[in-house]
């Protein structure tokens, strides 16, 4: 999309605040949760979403995704639910892909019965397999691509296609991408969904969300979320606008990373199998290629089965074992022991999650010194 200005621009300068008193080099921060009427139209207010620094950032936001407006949320779980419960009430049904985010899983089977809404899980991320799954009540299908833990893709353009055939709302978690290597909404996507904890803010010290589409669907959603209150206090959004300066940057130094640690992974006796988007042996390396700009940050690999691969990680130095994702550092863990621990054993082995794969999520730190670590540590099992 030519007409718009380049990731690492939009990331320092969009929607940036101007400081007409001082001239100061940064968005001045307005915590007001009181403004004076001046036009009796604009009623600011931090849950109205219209505070001075959410407005300067919804921008940006906006523009890093080639969307019309944004909303920012507290959570990316906030996010999420504010943008689905904005499109659905009792009666309705959804179609949702089958590898989701944990949070996502538990907000759709432990709350959705109590508001009436039905909910089908597609057997697999396929078009075909989504399309299975709607029925004459169905309003909307929800992906996310890639997935976790596998890295799995969904065709974008496929979902966007065939929501818009059958008059429903798609809609992307893009998180595990970021808008440094992903844009849905120019494939078509209506409304695109942002753990902000992650890639945006990557530094591992800010929780957020964001949810960015046209005027229309930010309006709708907006709506709801007044009511339901979720919005990020502006004292956070102000640092999540300076973390997003560099997100450009940090990101592709991560794509660059991730690259050579999985091809490094791919090459050790020790490692069963690789999962990640941009290794020409990922099944769905083309449509990587057609659908995204940059590989990403996130990969899992598989040891080999005589390997406990608990011990492994006890002997990693540089590369720390966490939950969370996306930040600088590297970090490690076992879906079989976090994200994936309450699934029983049957139902993780049919999700292909075995017990020794290892999720990776890759920082910024010198290519040469997270190759050694990963060395180092396999080199205690040979
Ligand atoms: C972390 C995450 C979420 C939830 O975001 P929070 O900011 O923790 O509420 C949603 N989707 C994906 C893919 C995530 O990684």
């Amino acid at each position: 999309m030519s007409n718009h200005k380049g990731i690492n621009t939009i990331c320092t300068h969009t929607g940036e605040l101007e400081d007409k008193e001082y001239r100061g080099a940064v968005s001045p921060l307005y915590m007001s949760t009181s403004y004076v009427f001046e036009e009796v139209e604009v009623k600011r207010y931090p849950r109205y979403f219209n505070t001075p620094n959410q407005v300067a950032l919804a921008k940006k936001m906006a523009a890093l995704e080639h969307g019309e407006d944004a909303l920012i949320f507290g959570s990316g779980m906030a996010a999420i639910s504010n943008a689905l419960m904005a499109f659905l009430k009792a009666g309705d049904h959804v179609v949702f892909q089958d590898a989701l985010y944990g949070g996502t899983t538990n907000l759709v089977t432990e709350e959705f019965h109590k508001f009436g809404i039905e909910y089908s899980f597609a057997k697999d991320s396929s078009v075909k397999s989504l399309e299975a799954e709607i029925q004459s009540n169905t309003r909307l299908i929800y992906i996310e691509s890639p997935s976790n833990p596998l890295m799995k893709l969904t065709d974008m353009a496929g979902v966007a296609k065939l929501a818009r055939e059958h008059g429903l709302v798609s809609m992307i978690d893009n998180t595990f991408a970021s808008p440094v290597n992903q844009n849905p909404l120019d494939f078509g996507i209506d409304i695109v969904i942002h753990s902000a904890t992650k890639y945006m803010g990557g530094h591992s010290d800010i929780l957020a969300g964001t949810v960015i589409s046209s005027t229309d669907y930010i309006d709708r959603i907006r709506h709801l979320a007044k009511n339901l209150g979720g919005n990020l206090s502006d004292y956070t959004v102000w640092l999540l606008e300076r973390s997003l300066k560099t997100m450009g940057i940090r990101v592709k130094a991560q794509n660059h990373n991730a690259q050579k640690l999985a091809e490094f992974l791919s090459s050790e006796d020790l490692v069963e199998n690789v999962y990640y988007p941009g290794l020409k042996e990922h099944p769905e390396h083309e449509l990587a290629k057609k659908q995204m700009k940059g590989f990403g940050g996130m990969m899992s690999f598989g040891l080999k089965e005589r390997i406990n691969a608990s011990a492994f990680m006890k002997e990693l130095k540089l590369i720390k074992p966490s939950m969370s994702l996306a930040g600088v550092e590297s970090t490690i863990l076992l879906p079989s022991k976090t994200s994936h621990g309450l699934l029983s054993p049957e139902e993780r082995q049919k999700q292909g999650i075995k017990d020794n794969l290892l999720r990776f999520s890759v920082g910024i730190e010198d290519i040469e010194d997270l190759i050694e670590d990963l060395k180092q540590a396999l080199g205690k099992f040979k």
